[in-house]
């Protein structure tokens, strides 16, 4: 728990981006859940660095919350760390550099996958088409290490911009370790910024391929409030293949229930709990693990 005599230096140092008791639902895929305790939101690199600097002097731990595609957030809320959101700030998106063959792209934080796959169609500027129809920002992306049909947003990276408690780092893409669904960053790092070297193609060629893999996810993916994949594909086997096998598709938890579509996706219906969410997922997980030994780990970061 965050003490009385946290809570009042919080208040004191960080009073000109703090919120306190914030409302989380409506920010996150499955719209439940409850406040944050404390959350923040720094507007500028300065305002973060103070943030971080004052987090780590405290002694609180932080998660950070992007466009929360990918977070749930328990019935509870937050209440033993700081949610810091960068939702006032750090939109930057520009063109640094280019020549006949490549393109060098700064996008902030917090820019929308969106945006990149927009551009890449656009001005036919590949290393984006993977991304297309992911939805989220560049932020949790790089954190989440997002992809689809074999691709992910580290394919195009070349370099990244942290910021940690002792200030701001550059680490060259080389230098980060992302693996399946994990870009491998610190519970103590926030992304800033990222450096995207994209190649130039045909506009024509990029946006057929963005517009096959819409298409193809508008069929996979159910319509409503879910978060996409619940659980992370198991190696050599895909958490769809055993959710779907051992009869999930349809199952219900109060005002949760897997898509008759994908057995691997959660769909929150109206008056639908946290917990209801929560429940599913463990009768999924005990389903896959009772009857092929497979212990299914989450995707989706659970946010307490
Ligand atoms: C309909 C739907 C379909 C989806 N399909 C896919 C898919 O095909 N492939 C796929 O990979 N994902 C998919 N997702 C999940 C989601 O879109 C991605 O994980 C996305 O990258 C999350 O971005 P976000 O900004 O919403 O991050 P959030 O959900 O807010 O956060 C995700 C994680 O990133 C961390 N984070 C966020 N911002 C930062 C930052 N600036 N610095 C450090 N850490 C940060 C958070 O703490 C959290 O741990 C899907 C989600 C939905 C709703």
């Amino acid at each position: 728990m965050i003490s009385n005599e946290q809570k009042n230096e919080l208040r004191r140092r960080l009073a000109g981006f703090l919120l306190e008791e914030e409302p989380l639902a409506a920010k996150t895929a499955y719209k439940v859940g409850g406040n944050a305790a404390f959350y923040l939101q720094p507007k500028s690199l300065p305002d973060l660095e103070l943030v971080l600097r004052t987090l780590a002097e405290l002694e609180l731990e932080f998660l950070v919350l992007g466009a929360g595609c990918n977070v749930f957030v328990a019935a509870a809320g937050v209440l033993d760390r700081v949610v810091i959101s960068l939702d006032r700030g750090f939109a930057g998106f520009e063109i640094i550099g280019s020549d006949s063959w490549s393109v060098m792209l700064r996008a902030e934080s917090r820019v929308r996958l969106s945006r990149l796959v927009q551009l890449s169609a656009d001005e036919g500027y590949s290393g984006f088409e993977k991304l297309a129809s992911i939805p989220g920002t560049v932020g949790g992306a790089l954190a989440m290490n997002a992809g689809a049909y074999g691709g992910t947003i580290y394919d195009s990276l070349a370099a990244i911009q942290i910021m940690e408690k002792g200030g701001l780092a550059w680490w060259s893409a080389i230098r980060m370790n992302p693996t399946y669904r994990d870009g491998g960053l610190t519970a103590e790092q926030v992304v800033v910024a990222a450096y995207f070297l994209l190649e130039r193609k045909s506009s024509l060629e990029i946006t057929t391929e963005i517009n096959e893999i819409k298409a193809l996810r508008q069929q996979r993916l159910p319509q409503g409030y879910h978060a996409g994949s619940v659980f992370k594909n198991p190696a050599g086997d895909f958490a769809g293949r055993l959710l779907d096998d051992v009869g999930c598709k349809g199952m219900r938890c109060g005002g949760a229930y897997v898509s008759k579509e994908h057995a691997n996706v959660i769909v929150a219906d109206k008056g639908v709990e946290a917990d209801d969410v929560l429940a599913l997922m463990e009768n999924m997980r005990t389903l896959v693990r009772d009857r092929h030994g497979v212990n299914l780990e989450s995707e989706i970061r659970i946010f307490s």
